[in-house]
């Protein structure tokens, strides 16, 4: 097992990953910030975002871990005074997982240009100035003409993100399925979007197609990526082939993480 240590640059943060490293040394457990096996992040759900994209290239092999460190901790299991019992269920590691989907994006500038990206929680597409005309294709079908300040897609464990902002669903992530929220739509008697947030069955596409008379430049953003003025022709999302893995000791279900986020423990309720 080879262990990186990803942390946010906090004070706190670092100072954790200072005491993590060494409790990994007495460990005689080998620290590889370049080709690791196990990739531990000290922060919050922002901080796993960043260190899955930094580890893209090396998904099939890696497994996420979260420390947090006073956070929301969506993705984040452990907090920092329980180093000692993470590193204890590290060594009897027995590979155990639990996989998520992730969200793969295309985009073709006006210049012909392609770029792809993958998203754990989500992307978006948005004007800033102005209203968005864009039409949404499922698969190669016009579905709507869209008109408003933009549209947000996100892979199940992102809806719970900016997706539950703009009032999309919450989708348990054993379903391998994207999700399409509005942001701010037009709908009167001349325009008319559908209104509602739309999941699609697995497999299913979507394209985003800015509507060239209205063309000027977009906010894309993916996950923590945030990409102003960008001339985008076209957007395309589909569930990407590959999954993110997260370390599966004391991984909790995902509605007890849904209620710990948003509701508080039983207790609390
Ligand atoms: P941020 O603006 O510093 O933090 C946004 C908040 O979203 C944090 O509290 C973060 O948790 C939480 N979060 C991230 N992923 C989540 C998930 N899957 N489920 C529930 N909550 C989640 O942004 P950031 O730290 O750079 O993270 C980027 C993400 O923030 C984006 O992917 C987007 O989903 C989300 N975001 C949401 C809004 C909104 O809801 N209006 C606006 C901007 C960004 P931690 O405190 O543990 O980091």
């Amino acid at each position: 097992m080879r262990v990186a240590i990803y942390h946010s640059n906090d004070e706190h943060s670092i100072q954790v990953g200072k005491d993590l490293a060494k409790i990994l040394s007495q460990n005689e457990i080998v620290i590889d910030n370049e080709k690791p096996t196990v990739v531990i992040t000290i922060g919050g759900d922002g901080t796993l975002l960043s260190a899955v994209q930094k580890y893209l290239n090396l998904l099939e092999e890696v497994r996420f871990v979260g420390v947090h460190t006073g956070h929301l901790g969506f993705y984040t299991d452990w907090r920092e005074y329980e180093l000692e019992t993470l590193i204890k269920a590290l060594k009897s590691d027995g590979g155990a997982e639990v996989s998520y989907p992730l969200l793969n994006i295309d985009v073709t500038h006006t210049d012909g240009s392609h770029i792809s990206y993958k998203a754990v929680n989500e992307s978006t597409l948005r004007k800033l100035s102005g209203t968005m005309v864009a039409d949404v294709l499922i698969g190669d079908n016009l579905f709507e003409r869209f008109r408003g300040d933009g549209l947000c897609i996100s892979t199940p464990t992102g809806s719970t993100a900016y997706n539950r902002s703009v009032g999309g669903a919450i989708v348990h992530p054993r379903l391998e399925v994207l999700q399409m929220a509005e942001i701010a739509s037009i709908n009167n008697r001349v325009f008319r979007t559908v209104g509602a947030s739309l999941i699609m069955a697995p497999n299913e596409t979507i394209t985003i197609r800015p509507v060239p008379s209205f063309h000027r430049t977009y906010n894309f953003t993916a996950d923590r990526i945030d990409l102003l003025d960008k001339h985008v022709k076209e957007v395309h999302y589909s569930i990407d082939e590959q999954k993110v893995k997260f370390l599966k000791y004391r991984h909790t279900g995902f509605w007890n993480r849904v209620r710990n986020s948003f509701i508080g423990s039983i207790d609390e309720v």
